[in-house]
């Protein structure tokens, strides 16, 4: 196994930040598992800053989950509806600065205006309004510059990741036409108010890495080290996702799952062991060289 472990001198603290949309499922598990054994110490946050897509009483539910499989939070679960003035504080510096612009262009006249990026799929911003709104024009987003500029980062699965910021995403939204802070803002905001020091995560984020990290440099924060597992597929190819209304883990035996979660990130603690026995095992024994450097695999591989 290629060991891709960075030496660390001080504690790493890592999180999970689960979106309240549902309840727990294995994808999400997968997640939560990954950043805990890698991590000295782990804590979490309810990403709702997203209002109209939470669902009542998943918060709770995922919270319960957590603890019932003895994941273990150092602090208080931050939750980001109670985060809005530092979201507002970091936007407005980011104005002083001359970062920011008001941007009055709808989502189907960016579609319309550009391909999909070569790399991620995501249509770039043309930059319609980067010069001030045409006349006649009312603002809808907040948009963040990012010129000719190319990001790249070490990931601890993936190896070196590089974007080209102008040519994938282009100027990208901070808030977002219906008044919600956009997640990479948030995020940003987020990890450092946390102290977080090591990103694990889902590769399906692998694309919004590099906005962070560019934020985190205009907002002088420091940049995390991160860590991009595949994402577990369902049988028919599909991510597994709250929409696609991938199982819920209460609805398994929880030391089945955790096994399940364990062995799709290349981890095999020995039998007969419960929850917390298992996490206490993989954390002794974490090794992100045994994690697959994919963006997507099916469930099932962990079973082979
Ligand atoms: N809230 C995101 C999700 O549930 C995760 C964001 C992150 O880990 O940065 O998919």
């Amino acid at each position: 196994m290629t060991d891709r472990t960075t030496p660390q001198t001080t504690p790493s603290i890592g999180r999970f930040a689960p979106s309240p949309t549902g309840p727990l499922h294995l994808g999400s598990l997968v997640a939560a598992v990954a950043s805990y054994c890698a991590s000295n110490e782990w804590l979490v946050r309810i990403e709702d800053v997203d209002e109209p897509r939470n669902m009542a009483g998943a918060t709770e539910s995922i919270l319960a989950t957590l603890d019932r499989m003895g994941f273990v939070w150092s602090k208080p679960e931050m939750r980001q509806r109670n985060r809005l003035p530092a979201y507002r504080e970091a936007l407005e510096f980011l104005k002083t600065k001359g970062l920011v612009y008001p941007c009055g262009c709808t989502r189907a006249e960016i579609t319309d205006a550009c391909l999909p990026a070569a790399g991620s799929g995501e249509r770039p911003y043309p930059g319609t309004c980067r010069r001030g709104l045409p006349p006649g024009r009312q603002a809808r987003t907040c948009r963040m510059r990012v010129g000719d500029t190319e990001v790249a980062f070490d990931d601890l699965i993936q190896g070196c990741v590089r974007q080209n910021l102008g040519r994938e995403t282009g100027d990208f939204v901070l808030l977002r036409a219906d008044g919600i802070f956009a997640y990479q803002l948030a995020v940003v905001v987020d990890d450092a108010a946390q102290g977080v020091n090591q990103v694990v995560r889902g590769a399906d984020l692998l694309a919004s890495t590099p906005r962070q990290i560019w934020l985190q440099r205009a907002l002088g924060l420091p940049t995390p080290v991160y860590a991009h597992h595949p994402v577990a597929l369902g049988s028919d190819g599909s991510k597994l996702s709250k929409q696609n209304l991938a199982q819920p883990v209460d609805e398994m035996a929880p030391e089945e799952a955790m096994r399940q979660a364990l062995s799709f990130l290349g981890h095999r603690p020995p039998s007969g062991l419960d929850c917390a026995a298992q996490l206490a095992w993989a954390r002794a024994n974490w090794d992100f060289g045994r994690v697959l450097p994919v963006p997507s695999l099916p469930l099932s591989h962990g079973d082979l």
